[in-house]
């Protein structure tokens, strides 16, 4: 839908001074903008609690949106246009006061464009500030038409099962569920999109998308960065709340789920929760044969040396947080019974890669019996990031008199088909000022993803049921994660560009 047929909107940013909104969303809504998806009529009131003038204010954002957009080249006209659109209001969320202000403001835009404008609230602040914010919303009638109000609410949700459903049950006493758009950017992004789009678009991967050709799936998310300046905050976190529970648990879902019936928010929603309700939950006394958690110790990351995560400012020199997992999961359904789904993420890697492989079984071996050892089964690898790709490898005859296999590769390139994609957030801040939550996630989602990890959190949290293996900074993880797929005669594929040369020459 683009800008014309949108209607007018407020979009109010808590916490509009912070990390996340200068880096992703002030970036985010200025591209938007640049490409004509805006509404026509709306007005950006960025709520901080630093007094700025609006001119300070506005050039802090154009700093920002020059470091962080993905446009960055455009006119001083669109941006002079864009830059009325902002408006910065010293705020405190532990104050009603500032609430009252803040709809004296929403009221006074209604009131000059003649209509109620739709009202988009983004809460870009500690998940503490959620009760506060959404009561002082409901106190002061700032949220009440379930049509035109919405409020898009970051991760982390929740801090295991229980605090979720608190979470859930306090929201649901101001806002009405299709009100509330839980955020996980990894939903934005193309290639994760694009999974759904490869395997129900299609006919002829979806007959081959089960466990009768499918051997094992990995979904992998490792990172260069460690912690950072955020180690504070991470350590009361830890690498299975933080990814596993959120973005590889939706990744396993548009994977693993059933073909909706059509492309539609409930519909998919609900394929996405039937996966999740049929993963296998993990037995506390089973929990060290299911994963392997560990944390980074010193090396180097990219030819930088790296301290320890137990070294790192913030982290308490005897945590028990890990910055790596590892884990097997399976889905105890009909399409996926005994298929393993392996995922990994972990912190300080050596590096930065997304990716779902499906590794399919091997072909029988009753044609190339003498050729029996080159032959790989077949793979398909989505990257995700940085690269973004499909690629699916086969074996083919190996050129000259002989008849001889060699693995070969078919690449869909989304950045040679276009260079310039979209932005995670672009996507899902469109998505919310038109209403489609397809795309984020609904209560009961979150509510099963924890479940999911459930048993893991209580065993690990007990500090001596499992192992806190090491790993050394800009590794590819602790030992003990190659023998958990060792033990099914698994390993851990590596950049597939990289492994298909070595078979080549091999
Ligand atoms: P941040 O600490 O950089 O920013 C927090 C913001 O909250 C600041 O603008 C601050 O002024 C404001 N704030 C704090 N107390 C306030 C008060 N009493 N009244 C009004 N405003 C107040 O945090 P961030 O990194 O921008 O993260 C924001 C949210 O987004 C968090 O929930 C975080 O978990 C989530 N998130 C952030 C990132 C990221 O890349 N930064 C990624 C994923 C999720």
């Amino acid at each position: 839908m683009k800008n014309n047929d949108k209607k007018p909107t407020s979009i109010v940013v808590f916490g509009g001074t912070g990390d996340l909104a200068k880096r992703k969303l002030f970036p985010a809504f200025f591209n938007l903008f640049l490409e004509g998806w805006m509404p026509d009529d709306f007005e950006l009131l960025s709520l901080g609690r630093t007094e700025h003038t609006q001119e300070e204010f506005r050039a802090y954002i154009l700093e920002n949106i020059k470091a962080f957009s993905r446009i960055k080249n455009f006119s001083e006209d669109k941006w002079n246009a864009f830059k009325e659109k902002i408006k910065f209001i010293r705020f405190d969320i532990t104050q009603e006061e500032s609430f009252i202000q803040l709809k004296n403001q929403l009221d006074y835009i209604d009131t000059n464009l003649g209509s109620r404008a739709n009202r988009l609230f983004y809460l870009s602040v500690a998940p503490s500030f959620i009760e506060k914010v959404s009561n002082s919303l409901k106190k002061n009638g700032l949220a009440e038409n379930v049509d035109q109000d919405r409020m898009i609410i970051e991760k982390p949700f929740g801090y295991d099962k229980e605090s979720a459903v608190a979470l859930n049950t306090m929201l649901a006493q101001t806002f009405k569920e299709e009100q509330i758009y839980r955020i996980d950017h990894y939903l934005g992004k193309e290639n994760v999109q694009n999974i759904l789009a490869f395997r129900f678009g299609n006919t002829i991967f979806e007959p081959l998308w089960n466990n009768k050709y499918i051997d094992s799936v990995q979904i992998t998310v490792a990172e260069t960065v460690g912690v950072e300046d955020r180690g504070g905050y991470y350590d009361g976190s830890g690498a299975l709340r933080d990814m596993i529970q959120n973005h590889l648990m939706q990744i396993l879902c548009m994977v693993a789920m059933e073909a909706p019936t059509e492309f539609e928010s409930t519909e998919i929603r609900n394929r996405k929760v039937d996966v999740l309700k049929s993963v296998r939950r993990i037995n506390p006394e089973d929990i060290n044969h299911y994963t392997v958690r560990a944390q980074y110790t010193q090396g180097e990351v990219e030819g930088q040396h790296k301290r320890g995560y137990l070294q790192e400012p913030g982290v308490n020199p005897n945590s028990n947080t890990e910055t790596y997992v590892a884990m097997k999961f399976y889905v105890d359904n009909e399409r996926w019974n005994g298929v393993p789904f392996y995922m990994r993420t972990g912190k300080s890697m050596s590096e930065k890669a997304s990716s779902v492989i499906i590794s399919f079984k091997e072909a029988p071996c009753t044609t190339f019996k003498s050729t029996v050892n080159t032959l790989k089964p077949n793979k398909l690898t989505i990257d995700i990031q940085p690269e973004m790709d499909i690629k699916l490898s086969f074996m083919t005859k190996k050129p000259g008199l002989e008849m001889q296999l060699k693995p070969a590769e078919m690449v869909f390139d989304y950045f040679e088909c276009s260079p310039d994609t979209p932005e995670a957030y672009e996507t899902l801040l469109l998505d919310a000022l038109d209403g489609d939550s397809t795309l984020f996630m609904r209560s009961d989602q979150v509510e099963e993803a924890w479940d999911v990890i459930s048993n893991i959190q209580t065993a690990w949290e007990k500090g001596n049921v499992s192992k806190m293996y090491t790993y050394p900074a800009g590794s590819s993880g602790p030992e003990a994660a190659d023998e958990l797929l060792k033990r099914q005669g698994h390993y851990w594929f590596t950049n597939s560009q990289e492994t298909l040369k070595s078979e080549e020459n091999a």
